[in-house]
């Protein structure tokens, strides 16, 4: 078995324990595998071993990848950062977005979706741990921007994403995630469909799961270590 497949079960084998633990069922839970700096051929592989939901963070490379695969049933979500001038091939090629933190951004998407494809799916990015030099909305501001975001047209507004400040301290982890919950049971009474929470990496997946993550983010712990040369 290849090394990415390995890896594939393994942390499926975790995502299982760590539901188990939080009494979740597992088919409740998206393993996203993040794909950022791999070659198309990687992302192969680990289709192959069944995996179909792929994460990506930059968009020329992204596109590269997204047609050479374009014989595969892929489901390709955008966490990168988005700037407005690259909405519209993000509008057209991807089935989400979960880094959302501004309206400008979701109005362009929304313009810029085709009709011929389903409304594109939709995190808004928290800035959880409020770090200054992060992006992501401030909690105060969640409320006004899931209001005017629902509105929008081809846009179906999913849930919430956060990237929490990095920490190996667990009750660190769980507190981020925690207030993560909260945001989206508040959230949840006005807007009842939102129902994806986007949280939890190779590093605190359980702690994730364990607040109620809809959706986790694996990268290094499928692929392996980034080339510390590239990019995040
Ligand atoms: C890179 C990245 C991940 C995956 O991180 P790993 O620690 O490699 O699992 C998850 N989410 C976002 C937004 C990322 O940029």
């Amino acid at each position: 078995m290849s090394r990415i497949a390995e890896n594939l079960t393994q942390v499926r084998q975790q995502l299982r324990k760590s539901a188990e633990n939080a009494q979740r069922n597992t088919a409740d839970i998206t393993l996203l595998a993040v794909s950022k700096t791999r070659p198309a051929d990687d992302l192969r592989i680990a289709y192959q071993s069944d995996q179909r939901h792929f994460g990506e963070n930059y968009l020329q490379e992204s596109l590269d990848k997204i047609n050479e695969l374009s014989d595969l049933a892929i489901v390709w979500h955008f966490i990168g950062p988005l700037q407005s001038n690259k909405t519209k091939a993000v509008a057209e090629n991807f089935a989400w977005v979960h880094t959302i933190d501004r309206l400008k951004i979701a109005q362009r998407l929304s313009k810029q979706r085709p009709s011929d494809l389903a409304p594109l799916n939709i995190c808004i990015q928290v800035n959880i741990s409020e770090e200054e030099s992060k992006s992501g909305c401030l909690p105060s501001e969640l409320t006004q921007l899931a209001q005017d975001i629902s509105q929008l047209p081809n846009i179906s507004l999913r849930g919430l994403m956060a990237i929490p400040k990095a920490t190996d301290d667990p009750a660190e982890q769980l507190a981020a995630f925690a207030k993560m919950k909260s945001l989206q049971l508040e959230l949840q009474a006005l807007h009842p469909h939102l129902d994806t929470l986007s949280m939890g990496m190779s590093g605190d997946m359980d702690a994730a799961v364990s607040q109620g993550a809809t959706i986790v983010r694996i990268g290094t712990a499928i692929f392996g270590k980034r080339d510390p040369k590239s990019p995040t």
